[in-house]
């Protein structure tokens, strides 16, 4: 058993000791079963959450309705969740209501795909019930039961497939993926926050460009935000290998870059993912600034505001886009950067009270303004960052 589960066992052993049953189950069985790397560890019992509670000292609810409690133990938090049944469907969304259990298999069928239906007991013994074994050497991606009901009870599994082609690199086994042609318009059931959930996972995953290949050829492109007309745009999208190490707001920014939509629009877009307001900031201003070195190589002040950070994330961004796999120009960018006779404003030998102490003038816009133009100055060797010589060219310099 590998670390993460033997870190846990005693949670599966103190369940049993109080009369229930407890296994590992999910993501992180399916993992284990792959050799790649298990995130959390999550265990499924036939104690309902008020049951699990009296076994536990540190317990926190966060979904008692679904019967999942999660338990804090040695510095990790699990969650664990009741045995349950999902009943009365409504309209191909999450279950309204569900029925707690006592039995694991009846658990491990309400779950979606046949790899994720696999349950670990503490000696390290699978409870396979569904083949999932089978399917994850064979590399296949299977509803448990018919694909087209599956799908029908919760649409968004039909997203979650292909975000597991991408991440996994498996593939769609046939009557999973013709359900999902035929009826991806029920997507449109879907609330945006869990597609979006699943979409940056699709995206960053190492198979991305097959799992967007997918997307269009399903049809399930339609029903995503923003996306309705975009299949030429997302194939493009879909050509540049983006492997590198990208922040998720950098996969958004050249998402962006290909839909070439009229400026104005992109906050609109961006907002009909829900993504949070600060990632929306940082995609506007990654894409502006993709666009502004694709028009022209940096000046010394853009690349001043722009900030180091940035300006290499930007770099990198265009090295994808031109398919250059050597980062020479970054070290070249560095270099410009070490240079520069200012890096931020901190560094700036004056400050806005002085220039209020110079000019003896109400506070006001007015100080950003000089501010920026004395920024512009020094950047340009025009000024040197010396309080003196700021001064001087303040007052003897035709200014704005
Ligand atoms: P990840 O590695 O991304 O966490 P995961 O398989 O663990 O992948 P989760 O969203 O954490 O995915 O869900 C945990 C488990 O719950 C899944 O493995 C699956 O058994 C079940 N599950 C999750 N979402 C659904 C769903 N929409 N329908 C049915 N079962 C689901
Ligand atoms: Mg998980």
């Amino acid at each position: 058993m590998k670390a993460p589960f033997l870190k846990a066992l005693p949670i599966l052993h103190k369940l049993e000791a109080a009369g229930y049953e407890a296994y590992f189950v999910g993501g992180a069985v399916r993992d284990f079963l792959l050799a790649r790397p298990i995130d959390d560890v999550d265990i499924a019992t036939s104690a309902t959450p008020e049951e699990v509670k009296e076994v536990f000292s540190k317990t926190v609810d966060v979904g008692i309705a679904h019967g999942t409690i999660v338990v804090l133990y040695q510095g990790e938090s699990y969650e664990i969740t009741t045995f349950r049944s999902e009943s009365d469907y409504a309209d191909f969304r999450r279950p309204n209501e569900v029925t707690f259990i006592r039995s694991l298999t009846e658990d491990l069928r309400r779950r979606d795909f046949t790899m994720n239906a696999i349950a670990m007991n503490k000696n390290g013994e699978l409870i396979d019930p569904f083949a999932g074994q089978a399917a994850i050497k064979a590399k296949m991606i299977k509803t448990v039961g018919n694909a087209g009901e599956r799908f029908q009870e919760d649409a968004l599994r039909m997203m979650r497939a292909i975000r597991f082609v991408s991440q996994l690199s498996f593939s769609l086994e046939k009557e999973t993926y013709n359900a999902l042609k035929e009826h991806s318009k029920w997507l449109e059931m879907i609330a945006v926050e869990r597609k979006t959930i699943e979409f940056e996972k699709l995206l960053k995953g190492e198979n991305y460009q097959m799992a967007i290949k997918l997307l269009i050829d399903t049809g399930l492109y339609r029903f995503l935000p923003g996306f309705k007309d975009k299949h030429k745009e997302l194939a493009a999208f879909s050509q540049f290998d983006l492997t590198g190490h990208f922040a998720i707001s950098e996969y958004w920014v050249l998402l962006l870059y290909h839909f070439h939509l009229p400026r104005n629009n992109v906050e609109a877009f961006l907002r009909s993912w829900k993504l949070p307001v600060k990632q929306i900031r940082r995609v506007k201003l990654g894409l502006s600034l993709l666009t502004q070195r694709l028009d022209h190589e940096w000046k010394l002040e853009e690349l001043y505001r722009a900030g180091k950070e940035s300006a290499i994330r930007t770099e990198k961004l265009l090295n994808v886009l031109q398919e250059r796999y050597i980062d020479a120009n970054i070290d070249e960018l560095e270099g410009v950067w070490q240079r520069l006779p200012l890096k931020e404003r901190k560094e700036l030998a004056i400050t806005g009270q002085n220039l209020l102490e110079w000019y003896q003038l109400q506070g006001g816009p007015w100080i950003e303004e000089k501010l920026l133009a004395i920024e512009k100055a020094i950047i340009n060797g025009e000024l040197k960052n010396e309080r003196v010589s700021i001064k001087e060219w303040l007052f003897t310099c035709s200014q704005p």
